[in-house]
Parts: structure tokens; sequence; C-alpha cells
């Protein structure tokens, strides 16, 4: 973990200086040897004429005495004062030097009312950040650990990153700029200012994007966006405000910023808006708003929760492109494999293919670390060679810290989720009208997709036929009707596919007037969500309890006739989902056009 030794302005070095000039004062005091005297004494050392001098203050008497008999040292003395009318007369009468002092109290006072505020802000502070975090000591309360990191030569090639051919081919064109602007300026292309790289952890982002860095053979300044929210306010605004400033200097150069969704969460959300974040994100925008591109500037985020992001990121001009940096197929799985077995020395036994196959949904990471397990157990064994036993044992190994997160599906599940995305894909293919089948993949994907089926639409639409919606209703009812033409039965797996049509019928009624029992009405004013994927509290319209009764049999009915619609569909390409499951078990990513041969015969 870096820890910036830079001091920033934090409450606790105020509370250490201020203890620090205590300790000097007392320490002063002691040095000088001041001695309290009763006020009696005091009399009788005056009265013997060995006081030398006297400062009458509000509430003390100090002075020195005259040295002693054979020395030069001059003790300091101090003493209450008293109410004694004879004391100016006895002081006078020994000759004594004596002087008043008017004291301010303008220190003392403030001191007083000031030393409690900072105690109390203190202690508000240190509550409220515990309470943030949940960790994160007392001494790194208010110590940046946000670092900067600057690299002059990645030292990272294209070459070095694999299986994500795709992101790679949208990353050449800012490669290109950064090696040669003036191409792009003088012909005014448009030049990319943010980009996004969103994927699940360990699928390369970080990895891409030094690698462009040193492609285009740049500086690569980095930031991860969660230190940030561990700083008192206003160090993480100050923090990017550097972050640019030093970037442009250093033109042409990378920005990257890991973690984005840390600044980048919408803000105002949660009952504690997080006042750090909001200036830290606001600062970013600012920054991305008030530099040109064209001084050679690029800025590359990381994210796998895009869908939390602050909409204000994503508009044009700031985060507007966005890469997919999605785990590998087995083609893939197969290149980064060989990628990390560079570096070791493989036995004539150690065939990747099998590993690739044995390895759905790992990412890059986990990929690097089963090479790297390898090559420990070859260690371990006194061997000179990774071969296959070593890396089948540490797949093994992964596997068993994934199956902690989840990810990994077992035989039986694999083929459900091969059945249940095929069953969508046919019936897309099979209804006139719904948008085309780019891919079909059973490699999980985030946390709550196990298989996806990629439907794109070809066009931008903002008005749907009622046919339309039915249609998008059937597709959505298509895996779970395949798993149970299949296995009879249905799984937990189509759980968000049943609320997404639901939804569709229900807006179908209630929204759209396209119900012929309940007429040509609205019966939901609609409301816009302020965030992409909160759910708002739903607003019940006003209708009465009959209506909601006769909303709900409506919404019933046309998912039903959707249901059978798709069984009677499905049922007839039986031959096709059997085939279809059968190729996608064993490619893991089918395209639309592939089940479509399938079809065709
Ligand atoms: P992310 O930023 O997406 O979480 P990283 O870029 O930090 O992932 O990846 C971590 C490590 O995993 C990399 O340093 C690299 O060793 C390995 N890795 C991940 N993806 C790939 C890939 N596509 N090709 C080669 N190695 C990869
Ligand atoms: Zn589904």
């Amino acid at each position: 973990m870096p820890v910036n030794k830079k001091i920033s302005f934090s409450i606790w070095y105020i509370f250490l200086a201020i203890w620090a000039v205590i300790l000097v004062h007392d320490f002063i005091h002691a040095l000088q040897k001041l001695e309290e005297l009763p006020y009696s004494e005091f009399r009788t050392l005056v009265a013997a004429g060995s006081v030398a001098e006297v400062t009458v203050t509000h509430q003390a008497l100090t002075g020195k005495l005259k040295p002693e008999e054979g020395s030069r040292e001059q003790k300091l003395f101090t003493t209450i004062r008293v109410e004694d009318p004879d004391l100016v007369k006895e002081l006078n009468a020994h000759h004594v030097k004596f002087t008043g002092v008017v004291e301010t109290t303008f220190v003392r006072d403030l001191m007083s009312w000031l030393l409690p505020t900072l105690v109390f802000v203190g202690i508000w502070f240190f509550i409220f950040r515990r309470l943030g975090q949940g960790q994160g000591g007392f001494m790194t309360v208010g110590q940046s650990k946000a670092k900067i990191y600057a690299e002059k030569d990645t030292k990272v090639t294209f070459a070095d990153v694999a299986g994500v051919d795709e992101a790679k081919d949208e990353l050449r064109e800012v490669i290109e700029f950064l090696q040669t602007p003036e191409k792009f300026t003088r012909l005014g292309g448009k030049i990319p200012k943010g980009i996004l790289l969103v994927g699940p952890p360990g699928t390369g982002k970080t990895l891409l994007a030094r690698a462009v860095a040193g492609e285009a053979g740049v500086t690569f300044f980095s930031i991860s966006g969660s230190e940030f929210v561990e700083m008192f306010v206003g160090v993480g605004a100050a923090r990017v405000r550097d972050l640019f400033e030093q970037a442009k200097v250093k033109a042409p150069c990378i920005i990257f910023i890991d973690e984005l969704d840390a600044i980048g969460k919408a803000r105002g959300m949660g009952p504690l808006a997080h006042e750090e974040r909001e200036q830290t994100l606001n600062q970013l925008l600012v920054e991305m708003d008030g530099f040109d591109p064209r001084i050679g500037v690029i800025l590359m985020a990381a994210t796998n929760r895009p869908e939390i992001l602050d909409p204000a990121l994503l508009r044009a001009g700031r985060f507007d492109r966005q890469v997919l940096v999605d785990r590998p197929d087995k083609i893939g799985r197969l290149a980064i494999l060989r990628v990390h077995a560079k570096q070791v020395v493989l036995g004539p036994d150690a065939d990747l293919d099998v590993i690739a196959g044995m390895t759905p949904g790992f990412s890059g990471a986990d990929l690097a670390n089963i090479i790297n397990e390898a090559t420990l157990l070859t260690v371990r064994r006194n061997k000179e060679q990774v071969g296959l036993p070593e890396l089948q044992e540490a797949v093994e190994r992964v596997v068993a810290g994934l199956e902690k997160k989840n990810r990994v599906l077992n035989k039986m599940e694999k083929e459900r989720v091969a059945y249940h995305e095929v069953g969508h894909a046919l019936v897309a293919l099979s209804l006139p009208g719904a948008d085309p089948i780019q891919k079909i993949s059973i490699i999980p994907r985030g946390i709550a997709a196990l298989g996806y089926t990629l439907q794109l639409p070809t066009e931008d639409r903002f008005l749907m036929a009622k046919t339309e919606l039915e249609n998008k209703i059937a597709v959505l009812l298509g895996g779970r009707i395949a798993e149970e033409l299949i296995f009879g039965e249905a799984s937990t797996g189509a759980q968000n596919d049943l609320v997404n049509a639901t939804d569709i019928a229900k807006s179908m009624v209630k929204s759209y007037g396209m119900s012929e029992k309940l007429g040509t009405v609205t019966l939901d004013r609609e409301r816009q969500p302020l965030f992409m994927q909160i759910q708002m509290p739903q607003e019940k319209g006003d209708y009465s309890e009959e209506t909601a009764r006769e909303i709900d049999c409506e919404v019933r009915r046309i998912i039903d006739e959707q249901y059978e619609r798709v069984k009677v569909l499905l049922a007839a390409q039986k031959p096709s989902l059997l085939e279809g499951a059968k190729q996608l078990l064993e490619h893991e990513v089918i395209s639309g056009a592939d089940l479509k041969a399938i079809m065709g015969k």
C-alpha cells in the first residue's frame, strides 16, 4: 500500500502543533528554574534587600533575586499577588525596580473558546470518518493515500495483452492519435477525450491502458479512485487538479483512473452523501471540461460497475466512449495462457489447450495466476519443466479460490444455461421484427448473469408497436421455456427474465393503453427514474382496487398468451435447440449466424 509521506492539511496537525507549543512553553519555564515562593517569604526577601526586580501582573508577581555571593546566577521567582498597600513603599525603600504589565487577555480568551471548538470538531470528524470507512486508524486519517504514479515507459505492449482483440482494435485509434496528434488536428477529426474501460475485475483493463501508453511511447499517469475516498474534504479535489496539471506538462500522455466508480458514484446517493467524493467528482468534471485533447492528453478510466456512475461522467465530451473488456472465450484464454507461459519452461506434455478448455469464466488475472501456481508447484516438486499435472492442479487451486466467489459453474449448470440461452435466441430468430442476435455466450459475466444472449437493435428506437412489445416478452420467456422443455422443470436462472417480461406487460396495460379490456387510458403517471439503475418507489396511480385487480389479470393474460405461443414455437424447433446447445457447450460462444445455419438444416 503506497503511503504518501507528504504532509497534507489535517485537524490533527493543528492539535499536534498546539500540544508542541504547550510542551515548549513548559520546558522553557523549567529551564529558568522559576521558583514559587510564599508571599510571606517574598516580603522577607524584599526586607532583606535580596530582590533585584519585580514585575506585577494581574494575578502574580514575578521577579529576579540578586545574585548570591560568589555567583552570577539570578534566581527567578514567582509569587501570588495579594492586596498589599505597603508593597510599593517597601519596594521603593529597598531600591527594587518594579514594573507593571498590562496583561492582554486576548490570547487566553481566544484559546478558551478555540481549543474546545477544535476538540469538538476533531472528535466529530473522527467519528464521521470512522462511520464512513470502518477502517483506517488514527494516523492514517488525513494522510493522503492517493498517489499519482507516473511511468515514463510502461514497457507493456499490445503483445502482452491477449484475448481482448475487440478492445484493442478500438484503442488503436488512440495510440495513433497520441503518436501523431498533428494528423488528427489537421484533418479536424474527432479526438477522443475520455475512454471508459468496462469489465469485470482482472480482465486486463489496467494492463490495456498501460499497453496503450507503451505502444504510443507516452507517459502513463495513474491513480486509483478508491484511494480518494479515504481523504479529507478538499484533498481529493486538489489531487485531481494536481494530476491534470502534471499531465499537461508531460503531454502527450495518458491519465488512467482505476476504480472510477469509487469517485464517480451518482451524486446525492444514499443517506450520507459523501462530501469528499462529490468534491472530487466535481473537480474531475471541471478538469475534463477544461482541457483540450489536442494538447495530447487522453483520459482513460476503468470500472466494473458502469451502471452506478454519475450520468454526468458519461456525457458527450467526457467519458463518452466505452470499451467493453469482457472475460475471454476459449481462444482468448489460450492466447492469455501463452502470453504468461512465455516466462516459464513448459514440458512437452503441457498442453495449454486443455487448460483453456477447463477454465470457462476465468479472467486474465486468474489465468496468469494458474501459470504462477503451476510454476510454484513445479519448483516444489524439484522438476525442471512445468507439466500438465502441475497445470491441472493449479487450475483446481485457483478454482477453489474462485468458488467462494460463486463464479464457476458445474457441468449441470452449464448445460442448463446453454439451453436457456439458445431458447432466448431461437425465439428471437423465429419472430419477425425482433432485434437480431449478435452472439450467445455461456461465459459467466458480471455477478448475476450466468450466460447471455446479446441482442442488438439495428437502430435507435423511440416507438414500439404492440406486437414488438409482445415479441420482446416472448424472447424473454424463451429461456425458461427451453429449460422446461429439456429438463421438465424450471430453474431459478430465469428470474431476471420474468421480472423484465412482467414489467413490459405492466407498462403495456398501465402506461400505453394497449389492453382492450381496460381501454385506452393511462393509469400511471410516467415517472422518470433519477438515475438509470436506481429503483424509485413506484407510485400507485389513482385507480380503484377493482381496477388494480383487472390490471393484474390483464398482465397475466398477456404473459400467458406469449407463454403458450413460445411453447409451441420451441417445441417445433427442438432439433435446433438441441444442436444449438451442443455447439454452445462446445465453443462457449456462438454467433447469431451460427444458430441461423443450424435452424436452416
Ligand atoms: P483489471 O484492471 O481489469 O482489474 P488488470 O489489468 O489489473 O485487471 O489485470 C491483472 C493481471 O492479470 C495483469 O497484470 C496480467 O498479468 C493479467 N491479465 C489480465 N488480463 C489479461 C490479458 N487479457 N492478457 C494477459 N494478461 C492479462
Ligand atoms: Zn435468460
